[in-house]
Formats: C-alpha cells, structure tokens, sequence
C-alpha cells in the first residue's frame, strides 16, 4: 500500500503490537512469531494473494483471492455469487511468502524460510458506495499500482455485480523464519552432509502485450517500471 495507492488514510492506526488473544497466541515455533504490527504490514506489502478461509454451508473452504488493505482492514472481492464471500460469518485470511527450502542434514530437520500473516476477524459486507469504491481502488491498485487511474473504472452495473468484503487488521498474527537449519550443532553435523538454504525470490518479467492491441500502443510507464523488480 503505498502513499499514492491509498486515497482516503485512516486517522487512527491499529496499535504497534499485535495483539496476543485465544486466537492468535502461537503455540508451536513461538520463537518465529512476531508481534511487530510493522512485521504484518510489510508481509501483506510484499504480496497481493492471499487465501481467505471461511466455513460454508458447514464445510471448511479456503479461497485464494487478490486483497488490497489501509491501517486497519483487508479487503477482498469476487462475484456477487461467491459463496465464500457472504459476509457476516468469521473468517481466517493468511498471506504467505516463501524465501527459500531449509535443507538440513536430517529429513525431521528440514523447513521453510518464510513471512506469514494470519488475520482473524469477521467479515464485512461493504455496502458504502463510497468504501466500496475507495476499497476496490486499494484493491487494484495494491497489486497494480496505477492501474485504477488508467484502466476504465467500473460501471454501476460492474459494481452491483461485485461483492467487497472488510475484515479488521486488529486480530492477527505473524511467523517469520529465517537463516539455516537448526541440525548444525547437533549429532547429525557428524554425518558430513551439504545443508544449507536453497533461496527463493520471485521477479516481474517484461510485460506481454495483447495480441489483439493495435501495434503502437505503448506500454505505460507504471506497468513497464516493474519488469526485473522483486516481487514478495
Ligand atoms: C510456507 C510455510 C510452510 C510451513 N510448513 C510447515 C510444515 O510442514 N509443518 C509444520 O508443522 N509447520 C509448517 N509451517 C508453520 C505453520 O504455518 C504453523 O505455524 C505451525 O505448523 C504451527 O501450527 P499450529 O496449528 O500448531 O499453530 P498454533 O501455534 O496452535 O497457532 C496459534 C495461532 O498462531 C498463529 N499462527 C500459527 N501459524 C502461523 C503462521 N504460519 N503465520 C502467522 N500466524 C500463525 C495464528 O494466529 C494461530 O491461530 C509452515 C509455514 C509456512 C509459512
């Protein structure tokens, strides 16, 4: 969420600790979590996917989906058919990026390097047309910064065939892991295998037109300045 994607700022932001509820207290590998507000906003900077986990119809369904957000929600959108987008019902959202395979010297040992984000919250149906609008404009904009001044905006139509959920940023949690595996000092450094790291970073490669676009279209500056830059 940069400045120039974020229209209308939230005055008050979330306090800058998460906070530790039922819900969101780490039990399994504490040393990897987080409670750094900071942490949880730089994890959902760094992605536009997240999956969206909601029970419906009495059945667990998670659904990966594109989100914008401001301080203090996340916001996420779909057809006004979706199932998992009702409303109203508790729901579950995680952001992950994966850095890199921990290969270590036993098979219990190895691991993931990562940044993840759980939020824990009810979700809102947006019906402000105001929010609605400002909402999907972070939305488009967080995953394409620009696009929503450059594309057509959408029709009444558009927007009453789209639903636009809001959960709070209040209650969620962060793990991070990094650095090597945890076998180095232990027996199996005997062994005198390779152990290590095997990094992982993601890049925006060089933009692909359309092959119905007339030929002298050119490319906008805020899709082209992307290419080779890092993404999550
Ligand atoms: C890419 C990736 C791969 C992973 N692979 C494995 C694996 O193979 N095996 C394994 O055991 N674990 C794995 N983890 C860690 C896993 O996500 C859990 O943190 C861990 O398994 C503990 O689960 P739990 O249900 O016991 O959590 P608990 O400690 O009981 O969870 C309590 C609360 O802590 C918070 N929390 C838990 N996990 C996370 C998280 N990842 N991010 C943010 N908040 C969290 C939530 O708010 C949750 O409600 C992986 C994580 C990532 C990101």
């Amino acid at each position: 969420m940069s400045p120039e994607t974020h229209p209308e700022p939230h005055p008050q932001r979330l306090p800058a600790s998460l906070p530790q509820t039922e819900l969101t207290r780490h039990r399994r590998l504490r040393e990897q979590g987080s409670l750094d507000r900071a942490d949880l906003e730089a994890i959902l900077d760094a992605g536009f996917v997240c999956h969206l986990g909601v029970v419906v119809e009495g059945r667990p369904l998670v659904v990966p989906t594109v989100y914008g957000w401001d301080e203090r929600q996340l916001y996420v959108h779909g057809s006004v058919a979706g199932r998992s987008l009702a409303g109203g019902t508790p729901v579950c959202v995680t952001v992950t990026h994966v850095d890199g395979l921990v290969l270590a010297r036993s098979v219990f040992e190895h691991g993931v390097n990562y940044r993840s984000a759980m939020i824990h919250g009810e979700a809102r149906k947006v019906t402000d047309p105001e929010e609605k609008l400002a909402g999907l404009r972070l939305l488009t904009d967080h995953a394409a910064p620009g696009q929503w001044a450059y594309a057509r905006q959408p029709s009444r139509k558009e927007l009453a065939a789209t639903t636009l959920l809001a959960v709070s940023l209040e209650e969620a949690s962060v793990k991070i892991r990094t650095g090597a595996p945890d076998d180095g000092d232990g027996p199996d450094a005997a062994l005198g295998l390779w152990a290590g790291v095997l990094p992982l970073t993601s890049t925006w490669d060089a933009p692909v037109p359309d092959p119905l676009l007339p030929q002298e279209t050119p490319v906008p500056t805020h899709i082209a300045r992307r290419e080779g830059t890092r993404h999550g």
